[in-house]
C-alpha cells in the first residue's frame, strides 16, 4: 500500500536496514518555522541569517538579532537549530555595508571574508546567537570557508565571545560548531578541517558553482550547471569519508539534498543529515524509510 505523506508525520527517518538519517529543513526567516513544524522536520539544518540584514536599513542590533533567533529556537522546542552566520556579499547586497562594486562578486568580498574583516559586526551576531542558545539547541555554522587558518581564527573569535558572555554572567549553551563545505578548497582539505569542527554541511549550490566554474545566477548557463557532475559527487563522497574518519557528522543543506534521484546515492555514501525546504521533508522521509542498504537494486 502506498503510504500517504502525512502518515509519515511523527515517524523517525530510519532506513529499512536501520540507519537513522536526520531530515532537517532550511529557513530564511522566522515565519518559515510554522512550515517546518507542520512538515515535521527533525530540526533546522540551515537558518539563513541574512534576512535580518537584508530587511533592515541599519545593522541589526544584538537585541534585534537575539529576539529573532530566540523566537525560532523556542518554537523548535529543543530540536536542533543550525544558524548560519552572515552570508552577505555576492548577490546579496545591503547599502549600509557600503560594499564596493566588484568585477567578480561571487569570488569576492562575502560571508566570513567580511566577518573576519569587520570583527565587531561579527561578534554582535555571535553574541546574539549564543544568547539564544540558552533557550534550546543551537549550532553555529560558518559559510564560504576555504582554509584551516580561517577556521582557527573563527574559533578564536567564538572563544572571545564566550568569555565575554561568561564575564557578564549571561547564560548560554555550548553550541556545536560546524562549517559549510561549499568550495572545492574546503572539500579537498576536509580531512584537516574535520579535526577542528563538530560537523560539516555541504552547500551544493555554491560547491557546484565553484567546482564547475559556472555562475549559479546566470540563466544562460543553466544547461551547464550540473550538480550531478561526477566532480561534484566525488567531492561530496570525499567529504563524507573525511568527516567520518574524524568522527564528525556530515550533512547536505544545498538544493541537491532534496533531489530524490540522488537520495540512494547519498545514503550509500553514509550521509547523516539532509536539510531541505520544509515542503520536501515528508517526500524525502518517504524515500528514506523505504531504502535498504542491503538491497542491490538501490
Ligand atoms: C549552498 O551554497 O548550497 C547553500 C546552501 O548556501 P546558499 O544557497 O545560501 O548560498
Ligand atoms: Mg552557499
Amino acid at each position: 500500500r502506498k503510504m500517504l505523506l502525512k502518515e509519515l508525520k511523527g515517524r523517525e527517518s530510519i532506513t529499512l536496514d536501520g540507519h537513522k538519517i536526520n531530515i532537517y529543513a532550511n529557513i530564511g526567516n522566522c515565519n518559515d518555522v510554522e512550515n517546518v513544524i507542520n512538515n515535521d522536520a527533525e530540526g533546522i539544518g540551515l537558518f539563513r541569517s541574512e534576512f535580518l540584514y537584508l530587511e533592515n536599513s541599519h545593522y541589526p542590533t544584538e537585541e534585534e538579532q537575539f529576539l529573532a533567533y530566540k523566537t525560532v529556537v523556542e518554537k523548535m522546542e529543543g530540536k536542533k537549530v543550525i544558524i548560519r552566520t552572515l552570508d552577505i556579499g555576492a548577490d546579496k547586497k545591503v547599502d549600509y555595508f557600503e560594499l564596493e562594486e566588484e568585477e567578480n562578486p561571487a569570488l569576492g568580498y562575502r560571508a566570513i571574508r567580511i566577518c573576519l574583516d569587520r570583527i565587531p559586526l561579527f561578534k554582535t551576531q555571535l553574541r546574539a546567537i549564543y544568547r539564544s542558545s540558552a533557550f534550546g539547541k543551537v549550532s553555529i555554522m560558518f559559510p564560504m570557508v576555504i582554509s584551516l587558518e580561517e577556521v582557527l581564527e573563527l574559533k578564536e573569535i567564538v572563544n572571545e565571545v564566550k568569555k565575554e558572555l561568561k564575564d557578564e554572567e549571561i547564560l548560554f549553551s555550548d553550541a556545536e560548531l560546524g562549517i559549510m563545505i561549499e568550495t572545492p578548497a574546503a572539500a579537498l582539505i576536509s580531512d584537516l578541517l574535520a579535526k577542528e569542527v563538530d560537523f560539516f554541511s555541504l552547500g551544493t549550490n555554491d560547491l557546484t558553482q565553484y567546482t564547475l566554474a559556472i555562475d549559479r545566477q546566470n540563466r544562460k548557463l543553466n544547461r551547464f550547471y550540473n550538480s550531478h557532475h561526477t566532480a561534484v559527487l566525488r567531492l561530496i563522497d570525499m567529504v563524507v569519508k573525511n568527516g567520518h574518519e574524524n568522527g564528525i557528522w556530515v550533512g547536505i543543506c544545498g538544493e541537491l539534498a532534496s533531489d530524490l534521484s540522488l537520495t540512494d546515492t547519498f545514503l550509500k555514501m553514509g550521509i547523516d543529515e539532509l536539510s531541505v525546504s520544509p515542503g520536501k521533508v515528508l517526500e524525502l522521509r518517504n524515500k528514506v524509510v523505504n531504502f535498504n542498504m542491503d538491497n542491490k537494486n538501490n
